[in-house]
């Protein structure tokens, strides 16, 4: 004789299983999804679309393998190499590299974009962090995600980290820099897939013959190496020229030279190594910072949190804080203004290796009217 008790717990099991099949599939959606990189819409003044892997073919068909966009002009003049998402969870780095791609033309001279440059760290997201997987810029139709990624290559590509890293430039490092892209410089060809994404933008400047090369970050406000050039030595006098540039415009600027006992960093590694000039940029962004509140999407974009407020308050910050916050539009503005700068002041030291820029966003317009009036609007 059965119970109505019996008759449920077969009803009840159906309905456990649809339920864990329909998590099963929206979380395996989800974790396909992060693999998946968002479109990038090329200006017209793009004159050819590389993949990495064309210089140093063994990252081909991995997560490491990742676009790389170039503008060439009709004069010849140098060749500049800008590179955005070292660190995929510093934002502005990322989005200024993707608004160059999608708005300048080159009139003099070569400019090579890697937006991504560690692609695979753009697969994952921090753990225990809370973070958003995606961020959203208004844009005037709608508004376009784009990936949060971790400051480190996804374990799922490279795995297990040292106890300690030894780099390829000699230092000792804690083992999960093994995955840290700007520690992996000059790379190794053999090495783990950071170390062999390193040499393949080591192979690119070699055989494009880059002249100058600039990496763009962010840091969090409490760091002090923030609204910062860091330059190697070739390029002091480059760097101080940009900086004075800045300044007359009302850009606020730091000048930290590379300590040349810090080593496997893009602005050392390019400069020893390649002999190009090379500088890192970095401005202040409060989502990967320790003293912010809950991590989210608007974080990243209106760069409001008064946590940061409160520490600025207190004097805590190497950057003012107010209410008003650090939106992203202020941040990739800068990125832009310190661009601009840096690509005048070369042009004016190396006037035969001259690079001349048609289309870049003026800083203030970023400022004022956002990124997204100057992105490619969403779908
Ligand atoms: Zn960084």
């Amino acid at each position: 004789m059965s119970t109505r008790g019996d008759q449920a717990r077969p009803l009840h099991a159906l309905a456990c299983l649809i339920f864990a099949f329909v998590l099963s599939f929206l979380s395996g959606r989800s974790f396909i999804r992060m693999h998946r990189a968002e479109r990038i819409y090329p200006s017209p003044g793009l004159r050819e679309q590389k993949r990495l892997s064309e210089y140093f073919l063994p990252i081909r068909k991995t997560q490491g393998d990742t676009d790389v966009f170039i503008f060439k002009g009709n004069k010849p003049g140098g060749n500049l190499l800008i590179i955005g998402g070292t660190h995929p969870n510093e934002p502005a780095g990322f989005v200024t590299a993707v608004l160059l791609v999608e708005n300048i033309r080159v009139e003099r001279g070569t400019i090579l974009i890697i937006p991504r440059a560690n692609a695979s760290g753009f697969s994952h997201s921090d753990p225990q962090e809370g973070n958003p997987q995606r961020f959203y810029v208004p844009t005037p139709t709608g508004s376009r995600a784009f990936r949060l990624g971790s400051r480190l290559t996804n374990p799922v590509d490279q795995w297990p980290d040292p106890a300690i890293y030894i780099n390829p430039a000699g230092q000792k490092l804690a083992g999960n820099e093994a995955r840290n892209l700007n520690r992996c410089y000059p790379g190794r060809p053999n090495g783990s897939l950071t170390e062999r994404v390193a040499f393949s933008i080591m192979e690119l400047i070699r055989r494009e013959e880059i002249d100058f090369g600039i990496d763009l970050h962010e840091s969090a406000p409490e760091y002090p190496v923030i609204n910062a050039i860091v330059f190697h030595e070739n390029s002091a006098e480059l760097a101080a020229m940009a900086m004075m540039e800045l300044q007359s415009e009302g850009y606020e600027i730091r000048l930290e030279a590379s300590p040349p006992n810090l080593r496997g960093l893009t602005h050392r590694e390019w400069g020893d190594h390649a002999g190009i000039r090379a500088v890192l940029l970095e401005t202040p962004n409060a989502s990967h910072g320790r003293l912010k509140g809950r991590p989210s999407s608007s974080l990243i974009v209106d760069g409001r949190d008064k946590f940061y407020e409160k520490a600025s308050k207190l004097g805590w910050l190497f950057v003012p804080y107010g209410k008003e916050g650090i939106p992203l539009a202020h941040r990739v503005a800068r990125h832009l203004a310190a661009l601009r700068a840096l690509v005048s002041s070369f042009s004016e030291l190396e006037p035969d290796r001259a690079i001349e820029i048609e289309g870049l966003p003026e800083a203030e317009e970023v400022r004022e009217r956002g990124v997204g009036a100057f992105l490619h609007s969403s779908d």
